[in-house]
């Protein structure tokens, strides 16, 4: 094409135009390269990437190796440095500071920004290689404030996964605890939630989240705990849903409550963009002043 350009150019172009033709080219020459640059990033997905995501439901172990991450190029590293790893299946919670970083592992692990440097695996496999699809399928993400959509409960919960069937729906509202919810609304699972309908509280919009996460199978879940007061019942049952859900998938929990700290198989604190500590709470309780520091002042009491 190239050739067949400049080919037209000698034929036809006067020496003006050749020449302000020629910066064209070479200007569509970058963006070309440019273009290519971001075609390369996600990768082409090679032989181990592809056996994982076509693995089916099998839960995914994660690794931080050296991670560097930077918002941009002339801001200070947010990562400077994240090693840290996760074994498939169980529960992992991740605390910290105010801006030590622990969104910034959710939003790489998504890839919505780009490490700089170090390694991230999902399922052994660099994420690079993963095909972004495959991995974004793989991974299911629970917002601290997950939004309830307009309609029904049963679109809310349906709606990233249309495919899903009325046994898959039922078993998602039982893992969630979210059957008694369903019996209390006057329509059942047809009730409109959210703005114009039935109101739900913190504690059920988060389950109501998780439901809808669990629906599309996911081999690694990330959870960002709600932070908002919930009653001792539905205290409750986040606990035990957030346990019982560890057992069927991988969770990554940023963990806000103690009663969730407690329950983890263990607990990575970080601290300016590092890894401080890794344990489990009565490890980190006996052994971490930071960590004794958050427990007694950050995490919300029950
Ligand atoms: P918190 O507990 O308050 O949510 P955190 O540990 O999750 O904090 P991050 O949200 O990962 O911390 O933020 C780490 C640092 O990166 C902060 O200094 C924050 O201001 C910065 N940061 C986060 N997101 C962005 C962004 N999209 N662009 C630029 N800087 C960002």
């Amino acid at each position: 094409l190239i050739a067949f350009l400049l080919y037209l150019f000698y034929l036809v172009a006067p020496i003006g135009q050749l020449v302000e033709g020629a910066v064209q080219l070479q200007n569509g020459l970058a963006a070309l390269k440019r273009i290519r640059e971001i075609e390369d990033l996600p990768g082409e997905p090679d032989g181990q990437a592809v056996a994982v995501g076509q693995a089916g439901g099998d839960p995914v172990g994660l690794r931080f190796e050296d991670v560097v991450f930077r918002y941009g190029e002339d801001r200070a590293a947010v990562h400077d440095g994240v090693s840290f790893e996760v074994p498939p299946g169980g529960l992992t919670a991740l605390v910290g500071p105010s801006g030590a970083g622990k969104s910034t592992v959710f939003a790489l692990i998504e890839r919505f920004y780009e490490h700089q440097e170090g390694l991230i695996t999902v399922g052994g496999v660099d994420i690079r290689d993963w095909p972004l699809a495959d991995l974004r399928a793989a991974l299911g993400y629970v917002e601290q404030d997950a939004p309830v959509l307009a309609g029904t409960l049963r679109e809310n919960l349906l709606f990233a996964a249309p495919e899903a069937t009325e046994e898959d729906l039922r078993g998602a509202l039982t893992r969630t605890r979210l059957d008694d919810l369903v019996a209390r609304l006057p329509e059942g699972l047809e009730t409109p939630v959210g703005h114009r309908g039935v109101l739900l509280s913190g504690g059920e919009r988060q389950r109501v989240a998780i439901a809808r996460a669990l629906l599309r199978k996911p081999r690694l879940l990330l959870l960002d705990e709600a932070t908002s007061q919930l009653d001792a019942v539905n205290e409750l049952r986040l606990r035990e849903v957030i346990a019982e859900v560890a057992t069927e998938t991988t969770v990554l929990v940023i963990a806000h409550r103690l009663s969730t700290v407690t329950n983890a198989d263990r607990i990575v604190v970080m601290e300016s963009g590092g890894v401080r500590a890794v344990g489990t709470h009565a490890e980190l309780v006996g052994s971490d002043d930071l960590y004794r520091e958050l427990a007694a002042t950050q995490f919300l009491v029950s």
